[in-house]
């Protein structure tokens, strides 16, 4: 049995072939951030492959019972019907939508950093952040399949920084890589485009960089910590390519974290772990989610 995996994110969209034991036997990427007509180009992608069933991770906002996707930062699709146009390329095989971050935390629990814990929040954080809950050992959707969607929580009301959500101040307006980079040129930083130089910068001791990544950490530090505040659970996975920059991003990170949870009086243990499958993590969830469904 063959899955075909689909991980639509800001950027990129990621397309693998996995074996029954989650291994990626074939791998391939698209831009989503710069294609007039993405549909046009992923269509004759998907047709090439025979598989017996699809799963399909998305940026959110999604529509678990339209089968559609929203992704935010991915303005060309909006209600996108993704589950009928999948269904229509591979007739009669079983196609499964879930949000990007359920299925990296999906992903995570089963095969990675977050094997044999019941409950789990995992996070992304690259160029947007997505969240996802396994509560029980089981990925927890949300009505509409957006649960955990805490990077368009708002963190700063009185910002005035609109996010592309049209809400003020949500999580993403500060934590996102993108705008870690936007602060440090805003203060005059000037050592590249996006946060790998950034990161590098960072490391070189420039301190426009380090303060634009211990602003950005904190603003994720505040938000893990309102979801725990809220779900009341004690293990999180971070992964996303800005988690991939090493200490220069985690040590920060983790001073804001230990401060803020400090407060909640009852997130005394919390375990942190970076994420274990990397970029795949998407991909190994919409799998394992599809998997599950078509039983
Ligand atoms: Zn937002």
């Amino acid at each position: 049995m063959k899955t075909l995996a689909l991980d639509i994110g800001a950027t990129k969209i990621a397309i693998a072939i996995l074996d029954e034991d989650q291994n990626i036997q074939e791998r391939l990427q698209l831009p989503s951030n710069m294609l007039s007509s993405i549909w046009q180009e992923l269509e004759p992608i998907l047709k090439r492959f025979a598989v017996d069933r699809i799963g399909i991770a998305s940026a959110g906002p999604i529509n678990l019972s339209r089968g559609s996707i929203s992704p935010v930062n991915i303005p060309q699709w909006r209600d996108f019907p993704i589950v009928d146009l999948i269904e229509d390329l591979f007739p009669s095989k079983p196609v499964g939508l879930l949000g990007d971050g359920t299925a990296v935390a999906l992903a995570e629990n089963k095969l990675g950093a977050g094997i044999g814990v019941a409950n789990m929040l995992g996070v992304v954080v690259s160029t947007g952040i997505g969240g996802g809950l396994v509560l029980n050992g089981k990925a927890f959707h949300g009505e509409t399949g957006n649960a955990a969607l805490f990077g368009h929580h708002s963190i700063g009301f009185n910002s005035g920084i609109a996010c592309d959500c049209g809400r003020i101040g949500c999580l993403e307006t500060f934590a996102r890589g993108p705008k870690m980079v936007e602060y440090a040129i805003n203060q005059g930083w000037s050592g590249g485009a996006d946060f790998i130089a950034l990161a590098q910068s960072a490391r070189e001791g420039n301190s426009i960089a380090l303060e634009a990544i211990d602003k950005g950490s904190l603003a994720l530090a505040v938000g893990i910590t309102n979801v725990l505040n809220i779900v009341d659970i004690h293990t999180v996975v971070i992964g996303g390519g800005v988690s991939f920059a090493g200490p220069i991003y985690w040590d920060p990170f983790l001073k804001h974290f230990e401060a803020e949870r400090s407060h909640a009086g009852f997130l005394d243990h919390v375990d942190v772990y970076p994420a274990k499958l990397q970029a795949d993590a998407g991909l190994i969830g919409a799998s394992l989610f599809v998997r599950e469904m078509a039983g």
